[in-house]
């Protein structure tokens, strides 16, 4: 058994959205195919994978150093003891071969949409849904049958006020969704909680997540605490710089309502320290690392034991991204949810055409792999870039 060939594309994702930070008009992501000789069918079984929103294409990484190590690796070093299957753990340890500790950045980002396509092609090797076959090897056959999923929307956009706000969330609501979530801090604090209190006037604050995309200082993040803390919002998502721990800290000790973080962390190390060091209360705060953002689904196994031995849930962890890996992840590997991006980051964002969404929960479908052949939009976009 061998890895064939390994194939990357760019994607554009470009949108006229906005949060706090960012615009998303030049958005791309790096889109990529593992095939291998196995044959199912008359085809080669091929895996499929690609990185989240928000972070940009990584071909150079993915093509001058990923990709050509693990080309040049022995085909046993890749390949679990019994010679079964591949073994994503080994294939990462490959890519990271000659690679410095600390940092991360970029790179975490192309092993990621390398692991996930990796991860992809081992499910449909065995035959079986990758959210089965997590549940099966890494969580002693349990798994959810269906998953919180809450959709990433309320965006700035040019021109859009506070009617087509209330529609956007109606819209999810009419969808299937129950906590909705916004984007705060791309506008002064009085104009924003005209937003906020618009919205939980429509569906109640215990349901509606806000997110500031890492915008505020400290004394920002307080105001806004302090104005939202009587909606007992659902959560309050990246107060403040992702690495400013200090901060978070200082907020948690002051904001008695949940606190979300985490998707701008990309290692194992990164989201230990935050643990340590950010003030996180494990029976009310949420870990959101992404895994195709974070060296993927290969070192959140890694992050899932990892909360576990500092005394977490893993119920704690939603992985954002909205993508189909998180959803598989969250099911079975049991953790506490997923986002989903109904509306945005297309044609990649959301989950197979054929999940449907209700009381705010999705069921992961029995689709083989990650399941990308059955969200049409998305894969056909995928075997035009790599197929
Ligand atoms: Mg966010």
């Amino acid at each position: 058994m061998r890895l064939t060939e390994i194939r990357e594309a760019t994607a554009s994702i470009s949108s006229q959205i906005q949060n706090a930070y960012v615009n998303f008009s030049q958005m791309t992501i790096s889109v990529v195919a593992v095939e291998s000789d196995v044959m199912r069918h008359g085809r080669r079984l091929t895996g499929y994978g690609f990185c989240s929103n928000g972070r940009y294409a990584q071909g150079g990484i993915l093509r001058e150093r990923l990709i050509p190590r693990i080309r040049a690796a022995d085909e046993g070093s890749l390949m679990n003891d019994d010679g079964t299957n591949f073994a994503p753990s080994r294939i990462r340890n490959v890519m990271m071969n000659n690679e410095k500790p600390g940092g991360h950045g970029d790179r975490s980002v192309a092993v990621a949409a390398l692991d996930m396509a990796v991860w992809d092609l081992v499910a449909k090797i065995a035959d079986q849904a990758l959210w089965r076959y997590l549940s099966d090897h890494y969580n002693g056959g349990n798994y959810d049958d269906r998953v919180m999923v809450y959709p990433g929307g309320g965006y700035y956009y040019p021109g859009k006020g506070l009617g087509q706000l209330r529609d956007e969330m109606l819209a999810y609501r009419d969808q299937g969704y129950k906590v909705l979530k916004m984007k705060i801090g791309g506008v002064p604090l009085t104009d924003d909680m005209k937003r906020i209190e618009t919205v939980a006037d429509l569906i109640g604050g215990a349901d509606l997540a806000v997110d500031a995309n890492g915008r505020f200082g400290l004394s920002t993040a307080l105001a806004y605490g302090k104005a939202m803390g009587p909606l007992d919002l659902f959560w309050f998502e990246e107060p403040g710089d992702p690495l400013d721990f200090q901060l978070n800290s200082d907020l948690s000790a002051e904001y008695s309502g949940a606190i979300a973080t985490g998707e701008n962390l990309f290692s194992l190390q990164d989201a230990r320290n935050l643990l340590r060091h950010g003030g996180m209360r494990p029976e009310r705060d949420w870990i959101q690392l992404d895994p195709a953002l974070s060296y993927g689904l290969t070192e959140y196994l890694d992050v899932v034991d990892m909360v576990e031995q500092m005394g977490w849930s893993r119920r704690r962890l939603i992985p954002h991204g909205g993508h189909q890996l998180a959803l598989a992840m969250a099911a079975g590997l049991q953790l506490g949810g997923s986002e989903s991006y109904p509306g945005v980051f297309q044609p990649f964002g959301g989950f197979a055409d054929d999940v449907v969404i209700q009381d705010g929960l999705a069921e992961p479908g029995e689709h083989l792999g990650i399941g990308m052949e059955a969200k049409a939009e998305m894969f056909k976009e995928i075997q035009r870039l790599v197929g």
